[in-house]
């Protein structure tokens, strides 16, 4: 299947995770957002998690600009090593704010190693804990350290809260793993690569009502984009390639993607 064939208004898209505060929308965020809306995607969660606090705050003020957009708060793993007691107060505040949807992007990242991985550890414990405070869903970063996550999430009762594996660049069985403790899996342009067999087979396992879609814009930007800047509107050639793996037409997928995106993060049905 062609992504050109999810081209029409009548899909009804979620994209779960983006970056619309990022420097590189500044000159052009309105075209953007009203690209992604021409694409049938009509709901964006905006992470607030970037490499500085400011970022919540940035993704709470879109929020509130755009209809179709809303915000998640926390601090990305590469920033781990920033987090004070008072970063902690901060995006539980923010918490609270219209429109915040979950808390994220938290998790571990083992690629980059930007933070020591025991302040990776000790930040996600403390999400953690915040998420199930505040009763929001998580939005977990996971690279290169599925079975630390796995362990630390069940040690935390993450389960009780739940949320999404983002980006998920695991295979089958770390998949079967994040689902079993009430994770949903969501799937970004890597799955559009040539060398993600593996992904598309988890894209064809895990089960209909626990898979969402993501740009990650304005990273990742899937093929046919590949290299360039990614924006919400591509994240219909995601979908696509969900769907060509589930052997399942475009409209069912990005229609279920989105009903567990919505039933996840609590959205209310997007405006006819
Ligand atoms: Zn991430
Ligand atoms: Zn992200």
């Amino acid at each position: 299947m062609s992504a050109a064939a999810g081209t029409s208004a009548d899909l009804r898209l979620v994209d779960s995770h983006c970056h619309l505060d990022e420097a590189r929308f500044a000159g052009d965020r309105d075209a953007v957002v009203e690209r992604a809306l021409a694409a049938g995607v009509r709901q964006m969660v905006t992470i607030g998690a970037g490499e500085a606090l400011q970022a919540n705050f940035d993704a709470v003020a879109l929020a509130a600009r755009y209809a179709g957009v809303f915000a998640t708060v926390g601090v990305h793993p590469h920033a781990a090593a920033s987090v004070t007691p008072a970063v902690m107060d901060t995006v539980q505040k923010l918490a609270t704010a219209p429109k915040v949807v979950a808390i994220g992007e938290t998790g571990l990242d083992y690629y980059y190693d930007n933070s020591p991985r025991p302040t990776q550890q000790e930040v996600f414990r403390r999400f953690i804990d915040l998420a199930r405070r505040v009763q929001l869903p998580l939005v977990v970063h996971l690279r290169d350290a599925f079975a630390d996550a796995l362990a630390l999430m069940r040690d935390e009762h993450a389960a009780e809260i739940g949320g999404v594996i983002h980006c998920f660049s695991g295979d089958r069985t770390a998949a079967r793993g994040f689902l079993d403790l009430g994770f949903d899996v969501s799937f970004s342009g890597i799955v559009t690569f040539k060398n993600a067999d593996e992904l598309r087979a988890v894209a064809a396992f895990v089960p209909a009502d626990r898979f969402l879609v993501e740009t990650d814009a304005p990273f990742l930007a899937p093929v046919p984009h590949r290299g360039r800047r990614n924006e919400p509107a591509y994240v219909v050639c995601t979908a696509a390639a969900v769907a060509s793996a589930r052997r399942q037409p475009l409209e069912d997928v990005a229609a279920l993607a989105a009903a567990n995106a919505r039933r996840r993060f609590a959205l209310p049905d997007p405006e006819p």
